[in-house]
């Protein structure tokens, strides 16, 4: 029988596996039963649109059955099992996006901490097997095939005859060592307590063989072992389950056994919804940025089921660009099973639903900014910049939509603030909205032009990030105050006197005003004498709508 090499990605994530020294072992549990569960997703949604395969409800679930005296663990699923290509391409390689960005993780964290918190699918039964087996059928497939490897040195693949479509994957657990104990993993009670602990939310049944003592009869008093099939978990989807009765732990580990983020959700929402359509939903706001968040390769979207059975897992149509960062799933009973991709856009309650969570996210972000300021300043960390290209996109078309979300650093308070309490602590006579451009703070502290607006006692927002000058000019205004930058020509601060002096002056040196335009030439269009400086000689200033930085930003777009 032929060995096959692990790709390169693999093996070094193997590796990881196999020595890992995290505590939290356990969790490859959860991996593989979610696993299961996705494979039970795909045949039941397969077998409920497809009218030449018989549906029994019955014959979907995942039985766990441990093996004392041979140290084996099997998990059995009656899912859509694999074909050979499918064997290889999925066990031999790290093709799937979950794994893929998990690997990306590893490189830029430090990986130990990481697998014991995420596990990653199928892998991380390495960390508790000297050796695994996967028997497997796929469905409309005659044969079967048996798939092994002990996480090292590749792994081999032959046919078997396997009775019945589905997986049954087999752990040979490890033999205790000095610290480590693996008996956990070949005990009723053990595996009984991690089933609840982790899967209690799976949709279908997970079975397992209980032993327990009960009396011989009736009227008996003497115990005897007794070992029956049960179902260990809910199987009430987390969805469907009332708030009240989930706290804060329930939604991070189903977070975590849907592989949304390596980190822990900032914050959650649980929405149910009963009017013009009817769908409940679980959202999240990651508290990191994903690697791969502002690059191409990002995909929004969120998992939709219809009444319980997954039909997407990442349904983009159902969340706005601007909102992206939100993970989560929607379930509804409004949505026919058969929709296709292209159907979906055009879908009446699906527009219905993302028009809803628009609303929803949008409405929880705000109580956020106002009841959570720490909270809501980390996630801003995060997002704010997709919310500033949210206004900036479209032509302005969200613009009302988000500007109540916008920080932006102010030059008096030293913090981030909204633009509505810039607007509520505005002195009297300031009208317009003041803000300066630059590499940092500290550079926009030290710009010339912002020191006559910071003398009258005006406070100036600092905009640090490229895109923030360019959402600023799409808002245009907030509350009817004008947005204008320190460093533009009309700033028109100066009383009266100041003016006349100004001008008194300026015929003055008329001369010298040319002159140095003469010498300097097409560098800058003009040179005139300025009433806003203080402590500093000269200040460049832009007129017009393209400030000098909006200018440095145009100039480095490809055209
Ligand atoms: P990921 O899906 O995150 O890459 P895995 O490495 O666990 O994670 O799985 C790789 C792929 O192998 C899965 O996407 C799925 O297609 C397939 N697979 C894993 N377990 C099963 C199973 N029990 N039944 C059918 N297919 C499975």
């Amino acid at each position: 029988m032929e060995k096959k090499q692990f790709q390169a990605e693999s093996k070094r994530l193997l590796e990881m596996m196999v020595h890992s020294i995290y505590s939290q072992k356990e969790i490859f549990l959860r991996e593989l039963i979610s696993k299961a569960s996705d494979a039970i997703d795909k045949i039941y949604y397969k077998a409920l649109t497809d009218d030449s395969i018989s549906f029994n409800k019955d014959d979907y679930y995942i039985r766990i059955q441990p093996n004392k005296d041979n140290r084996t663990l099997t998990i059995k699923d009656t899912g859509i099992g694999m074909t050979q290509e499918e064997l290889e391409e999925n066990l031999g390689t790290i093709a799937k996006s979950g794994s893929l960005a998990f690997k990306k993780e590893v490189e830029m964290q430090d990986g130990q901490e990481i697998i014991g918190q995420f596990g990653v699918g199928f892998y991380s039964s390495f960390m508790v097997a000297d050796k695994v087996t996967v028997y497997t059928r796929a469905l409309h497939n005659e044969e079967g095939y048996k798939w092994e490897s002990d996480g090292q040195d590749g792994y081999t693949i032959e046919p078997y005859n396997k009775e019945d479509v589905g997986t049954e994957i087999v752990i040979h657990v490890k033999e205790n060592a000095e610290e480590e104990n693996y008996d956990e993993f070949l005990d009723e009670f053990g595996l009984k307590s991690l089933i609840k602990k982790y899967s209690d939310f799976i949709r279908y049944p997970i079975k397992m063989d209980v032993t327990e003592k009960q009396p011989k009869g009736d009227d008996d008093d003497e115990l005897v072992d007794v070992t029956e099939e049960q179902t260990i978990n809910s199987m009430v989807p987390i969805w469907r389950k009332n708030k009240q009765e989930l706290q804060d732990k329930d939604y991070q580990s189903f977070y975590q056994e849907k592989h949304f983020g390596f980190d822990k959700p900032l914050s959650h929402l649980h929405v149910s919804v009963d009017g013009m359509v009817r769908f409940q939903s679980i959202l999240y706001i990651p508290e990191q940025l994903p690697f791969n968040y502002y690059s191409q390769d990002f995909e929004k979207g969120l998992e939709l089921y219809s009444n319980g059975v997954l039909i997407m897992e990442k349904c983009a149509d159902l969340l706005p660009d601007y909102f992206s960062f939100v993970r989560g799933i929607v379930d509804s009973e409004d949505l026919s099973l058969n929709i296709s991709r292209e159907i979906l856009q055009q879908d009446r309650q699906v527009k219905l639903i993302a028009k809803n969570i628009e609303k929803k996210i949008s409405n929880h972000l705000k109580s956020l900014l106002k009841n959570d300021r720490e909270k809501y300043e980390k996630f801003f960390d995060s997002f704010g910049r997709q919310l500033k290209y949210g206004v900036y996109s479209d032509f302005g078309a969200n613009k009302d939509k988000l500007q109540d979300l916008l920080l932006f650093y102010s030059s008096s308070e030293k913090k981030l603030v909204s633009l509505k309490e810039y607007v509520e602590r505005m002195p009297e006579d300031q009208e317009h909205i003041y803000y300066a451009t630059g590499e940092s703070h500290d550079r926009i502290e030290k710009l010339p032009q912002t020191e006559m607006v910071k003398d009258k006692g005006y406070e100036i927002l600092y905009f640090t990030d490229e895109v923030d000058e360019f959402a600023i000019k799409m808002l245009l205004n907030y509350d009817d105050k004008e947005f204008k930058s320190v460093s533009s020509g009309d700033l028109n601060l100066e009383d009266e006197e100041s003016k006349k002096e100004a001008e008194k002056q300026k015929e003055e040196h008329k001369d010298l005003l040319s002159d140095m335009k003469e010498i300097l030439g097409d560098k800058v269009k003009d040179v005139k004498l300025s009433t806003r400086l203080k402590s500093h000689p000269v200040c460049l200033s832009a007129e017009g709508d393209v400030s000098i930085e909006m200018e440095k930003v145009l100039r480095q777009m490809p055209d």
